[in-house]
């Protein structure tokens, strides 16, 4: 695979965690409770709900080091085993885990089903929050990718709106991660907004729930909105909601974008350091890969 294809995925997933990490801190807060306690949140120092040591992740990324784990022991992509890594991950007591994703994983303990039944509510981000790893293991194939971005995501939310999000998102991170431009990732987002206008972030209004709508509209308005991978992800995190899931998301899309040196040392050090070597020899893996499904 080529160089910058690896480096960008590197940026990109280590990114994700970094805005995972970051995120925690005010997830489920409004903007003002967030000003009123941190002024401008600028560092990552844990705490949250989930009282979490500064650099710690959630289940957003651990969901996607389990996705890109099973690929990698396996040397292939199966929705079986993803979802056998995932139910390995949700019995082992994580910190957080979502309401769809635990009732869809007891659901495939008990009935051996491993694809969630189409369901008119299950449109959360839980789905979208794990695209990271089969963006990377896609290298540049977008048909692979639809395919594998659509298999992983009805383990848990078989559902129109996660299903458009999901491959809008993994399609416009690949435009990155393949060396296009932030002008080109636009363009791809213009499209999709126009043939379905629900997800339309012009007017953004600081939505920022785990709806698939509203993390969709944030990921893309701060995305968009900033010129750095540090101040995108300030801004971000600041705007409280979902911000773990939502600054995850940005995290990945600035990786991919400002690449490698443009994350602060500061936040790459406070990364969980089995997190960062994990995410490291990942992402190199799935990048050398070559594509297998079954
Ligand atoms: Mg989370």
């Amino acid at each position: 695979m080529e160089s910058s294809f690896i480096k960008k995925s590197i940026a990109a997933f280590l990114g994700f965690a970094i805005g995972d990490a970051f995120g925690a801190t005010t997830e489920f807060m409004t903007k003002k409770e967030i000003e009123v306690k941190y002024g401008k949140l600028k560092s990552i120092v844990g705490g949250g709900w989930l009282h979490l040591k500064p650099g710690k992740v959630t289940d957003d990324t651990e969901m996607s080091i389990a996705l890109a784990r099973s690929i990698v022991d396996n040397k292939s992509f199966s929705q079986k085993i993803v979802a056998d890594y995932f139910l390995k991950w949700m019995q082992s007591k994580p910190v957080d885990i979502g309401n769809t994703i635990r009732f869809s994983l007891i659901n495939y303990m008990k009935k051996s089903k491993y694809e969630a039944d189409y369901d008119e509510s299950s449109a959360g981000n839980g789905a979208l929050m794990r695209s990271v790893p089969v963006c990377i293991y896609a290298k540049g194939d977008v048909d692979v990718l639809k395919e594998i971005a659509l298999k992983q995501a009805h383990i848990t939310h078989n559902n129109k709106l996660s299903d458009l999000a999901v491959i809008n998102y993994c399609e416009t991170l690949n435009i990155l991660l393949t060396g296009g431009s932030k002008i080109q990732a636009l363009e791809k987002v213009s499209k999709f907004i126009n043939e379905h206008k629900i997800f339309s972030f012009s007017r953004y209004k600081g939505e920022n729930s785990g709806y698939i709508v509203d993390t969709y509209k944030a990921i893309m308005h701060f995305y968009f909105e900033g010129v750095s991978f540090k101040d995108t992800m300030i801004e971000t995190v600041n705007n409280g909601g979902d911000s773990d899931t939502i600054g995850a998301l940005v995290g990945a899309l600035c990786g991919a974008t400002y690449e490698l040196n443009s994350i602060p040392k500061k936040w790459i050090n406070k990364l969980d350091k089995n997190v960062y070597k994990e995410i490291m020899e990942l992402t190199v893996s799935l990048c050398n890969l070559r594509v297998n499904i079954f």
